[in-house]
């Protein structure tokens, strides 16, 4: 399908850029990659009568690695998550869920705000976000403000974002050194959306769990942060008894639909193998 008429503009600047949304209001979409809201608007699910494109933007393509402090512009694509040898040293469960995304075409222009910003519980990053304990940074006409990944998500597509706010950055602590990550999807075919999906990230000491963080994928409205999924492992040798612990409480929180990707039923179950196995990639990964 065709998508309905529009105007398009691509500003140089963020003030710009925010300009415009407060100019045109709820009429403006902003247009990152396009790899959601394009198909979105020739489904004609989304019919914008402007869109304003932040590609000139250049402020809001860098990768910035200080220390432990990690922050992402909007604009910065999957494919450059996975080429950054920076971030792949501090933080490889970016990479390792950067590939499962969709396919390598997609990845070179759909971006990390786009993915976050979007709101579609389907989308990987948000659970990694969360699971990291990410800021969002949202620029609007009254200035700046940050919001948590994990206060972020609403429902399906509501977000705590404004109409006329621009999400430029993502912030976080990269997770200590010696660290083992591991993000685990099942999915029907290369370039779906998960059945289900989990990532983990935890710090073992002389074979006990120190820390533990677990976030999960489409199998609810919104991301899910597992907080008593990762407080099982705590304190543990993240033993059989343990995981199955975490397992538990992953399901006991898991909301999925009914749809095309199987009962509900079926996919809480998916939920847990996928926590399991992520789990025991994690503590494969960690020093
Ligand atoms: C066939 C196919 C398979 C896919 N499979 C997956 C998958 O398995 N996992 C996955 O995670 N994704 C998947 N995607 C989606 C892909 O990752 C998108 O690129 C991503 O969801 C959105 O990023 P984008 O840069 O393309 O954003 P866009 O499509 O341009 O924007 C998405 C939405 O976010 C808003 N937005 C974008 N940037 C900002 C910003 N900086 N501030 C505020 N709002 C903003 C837009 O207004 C729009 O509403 C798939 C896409 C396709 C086409």
């Amino acid at each position: 399908m065709i998508p309905g008429s529009f105007e398009y503009h691509r500003p140089p600047t963020i003030s710009d850029a925010v300009g415009l949304l407060v100019s045109f209001g709820d009429d403006a979409l902003i247009l990152a990659g396009g790899h959601s809201l394009i198909p979105m608007m020739k489904l004609r699910m989304a019919v914008p009568e402007y869109l304003i494109d932040l590609q000139d933007i250049s402020s809001l393509k860098s990768i910035s690695v200080e220390g432990d402090q990690i922050t992402l512009g909007a604009m910065v694509t999957q494919a450059e998550l996975i080429a950054s040898s920076a971030l792949s040293e501090k933080c490889p469960i970016l990479q390792t869920t950067s590939l499962q995304i969709a396919d390598p075409q997609i990845r070179n222009v759909g971006t990390i705000g786009g993915n976050v910003a979007n709101g579609d519980p389907g989308n990987d990053m948000p659970a990694v976000m969360q699971l990291l304990d990410a800021t969002y940074t949202l620029v609007g006409p009254n200035g700046e403000r940050d919001v948590k990944a994990r206060d972020f998500y609403e429902t399906a597509y509501f977000t705590e974002r404004a109409d006329d706010e621009i999400l430029t950055a993502i912030k976080f602590t990269a997770p200590a050194a010696g660290h083992g990550s591991a993000y685990e999807k099942q999915k029907r075919k290369i370039g779906d959306y998960a059945t289900a999906a989990a990532g983990v990230v935890l710090t073992m000491a002389d074979g006990i769990c120190t820390s533990a963080s677990i976030g999960l994928t489409n199998v609810a409205d919104t991301p899910l942060w597992a907080e008593a999924s990762a407080a099982a492992l705590v304190g543990t040798s993240v033993d059989e008894p343990a995981i199955k612990a975490a397992m538990d409480a992953a399901k006991a929180i898991a909301d999925p639909a009914q749809d095309s990707r199987g009962p509900r039923e079926f996919r809480i179950h998916v939920t847990g193998i996928m926590v399991q196995r992520a789990i025991q990639q994690a503590v494969k990964n960690a020093q």
